[in-house]
């Protein structure tokens, strides 16, 4: 299985399905189910029922997870959603850049 592209914190941009065309931050990544959670975006409500946790209960909102597959990485520079390749500087860190404006995103 190859690493995956994104990590906490990216800025990226949904490719697919209902929220497509929107962006926002990972807050997590589901390496496991090859998903990612982004803040805001695939909101479900989901009905609470009152318990000692969470109080009265009610409609809760939650971000559900989106595929890895239908999310790509915003590039600062190109002001877009682009494809990222891995580069080793000559430090020997790898870091991620923009495969079209050969930014670094990885700073
Ligand atoms: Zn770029």
């Amino acid at each position: 299985m190859a690493k995956f592209f994104v990590k906490r914190d990216d800025q990226i941009m949904v490719t697919k399905g209902r929220e497509q065309g929107k962006t926002g931050k990972i807050l997590r990544v589901i390496p496991e189910k090859s998903q990612v959670i982004v803040e805001k975006l695939n909101i479900v409500k989901r009905h609470q029922r009152p318990n000692p946790q969470f109080g009265q209960g009610g409609i809760v909102e939650k971000e559900a997870p989106i595929s890895i597959s239908n999310v790509m990485l915003l590039c600062a520079k190109c002001k877009g959603a682009v494809r990222v390749g891995v580069k080793i500087l000559k430090n020997g860190s790898k870091v991620r850049y923009c495969k079209k404006c050969d930014e670094v995103i990885d700073k």
